[in-house]
């Protein structure tokens, strides 16, 4: 091991997890020794395939509260969220669609497509804290709407959206739910009967199993076009040979995850005890929700830097965090889910994001808070606003 593995602490777990030693043995059989394609049902090999592939999805519909045949499995959260929009768009009468101003990329861009193609959005407000109200909600619904789509947790700030509540508005009028869950399995405990959602996605690599394996769970009775066509798997509703071994590892980290929802008390504890030392640095504040977010989540900016120098700063001491935004690859625009909440550029553009899992530590909390202070530190020496703010401050 190299010694920046060694000091690595990865603090971006909402981004990609680490894959479970557990995950990895649960799925290494499927490719060293039944490695058979689950469709070749005339030999031992394909039919144990098969056999596994079924009983994982059995395992992961008694997870979320399904029957099996209500889980479809995809090549994860983006591929969910594309069809479940898409899916219902191409499927049903009328052009209207709701949905909230802070969902991730793999929905907004998706709505984006429908747009162009002459459907129409309402983007509900999330207010300052980050939350969907219902009652806005109801409002914002039209003779003519035919899906509301809201995500279950947010991927920047961590807040948790009312899903029950507003499932149960979109059934009283009788149009389809969906939510995207891929922040919130495996964090949150979830039953989508109990919910009453009609679709929910999720995402294998952000529970511990590989990238490349997630999943669309569809009621019984929702009306939704095929994804993919071609040799008929998963019922037909969407093609292309079943990725065995990644099904497995999406059930061994789904259980493992559900277990541990138990023991989450500890993330929180860390989270809250990083939080407590971050937020002494002067000009700093939290985003979103104080209580209804994610324990694994911290969003926080800092004035007067940016957030990528603070990204890179922080990485050149072994810390893997982000500033929860798409900005840092593509674009300068700061991260739409901050200006959602009201806050003026300057606040959005030095974000931090610190997303925890239960392999953390307190010495490495304690280690990114001294990091983190120093580097915000550094960037402000070096930035004319934060002078000018020092001298007002010193003239006053
Ligand atoms: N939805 C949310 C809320 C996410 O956070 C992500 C990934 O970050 C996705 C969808 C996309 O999932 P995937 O990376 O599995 O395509």
């Amino acid at each position: 091991m190299s010694d920046k593995e060694k000091k690595l602490i990865y603090v971006d777990n909402a981004a990609t997890t680490k894959v479970s030693k557990s995950v990895i043995e649960a799925m290494l059989p499927y490719m060293e020794t039944y490695y058979g394609n689950p469709s070749s049902q005339l030999y031992s090999l394909g039919r144990e395939a098969k056999a596994a592939l079924e009983k994982a999805r059995q395992g992961v519909a008694e997870l979320l509260g399904c029957d099996a045949n209500e889980i479809i499995f995809t090549s994860g959260g983006t591929e969910a969220d594309n069809w479940a929009i898409k899916g219902t768009a191409y499927a049903t009468k009328g052009r209207h669609i709701i949905t909230s101003k802070i969902e991730h990329h793999a929905i907004l861009h998706t709505l984006d497509a429908l747009i162009k193609q002459g459907f129409e959005v309402t983007y509900l407000d999330v207010y300052d804290n980050g939350i969907v109200r219902p009652e806005d909600l109801e409002k914002a619904i039209r003779e003519d709407t035919i899906l509301i789509t809201v995500m279950y947790a947010n991927n920047e700030i961590g807040t948790i959206q009312p899903i029950k509540a507003l499932a149960e508005i979109a059934r009283k009028h009788k149009i389809p739910f969906f939510t995207d869950a891929v922040q919130a399995v495996g964090k949150l405990p979830i039953n989508v009967k109990e919910l009453g959602v009609d679709m929910l996605s999720l995402s294998g690599h952000k529970i511990h199993a590989p990238k490349g394996i997630g999943a669309l769970y569809i009621r019984k009775g929702v009306r939704l076009s095929n994804l993919i066509e071609g040799g008929g798997q998963e019922r037909g509703k969407r093609s292309g040979t079943e990725n065995v071994a990644g099904v497995i590892a999406l059930e061994q980290a789904l259980r493992e995850a559900v277990a541990d929802l138990t023991d989450k008390d500890k993330v929180g504890k860390l989270r809250d005890y990083l939080a407590d030392k971050l937020i002494k640095i002067p000009y700093s504040r939290i985003n979103g929700d104080i209580k209804n977010r994610l324990d694994e989540n911290l969003n926080m900016s800092f004035e007067f830097i940016e957030g990528e120098g603070l990204i890179m700063l922080l990485d050149m001491n072994g810390i893997c965090a982000s500033t929860g935004s798409a900005c840092s690859t593509s674009s300068l625009e700061p991260s739409h889910v901050l200006r959602a909440l009201g806050l003026p550029h300057e606040i959005c553009h030095g974000s931090l994001r610190i997303s925890l899992s239960a392999d953390n530590t307190f010495e490495e909390m304690d280690y990114i808070a001294e990091k983190v202070t120093w580097a915000v530190n550094r960037l402000r020496m070096m930035s004319p606003l934060y002078e000018r703010k020092l001298k007002e401050e010193r003239s006053k």
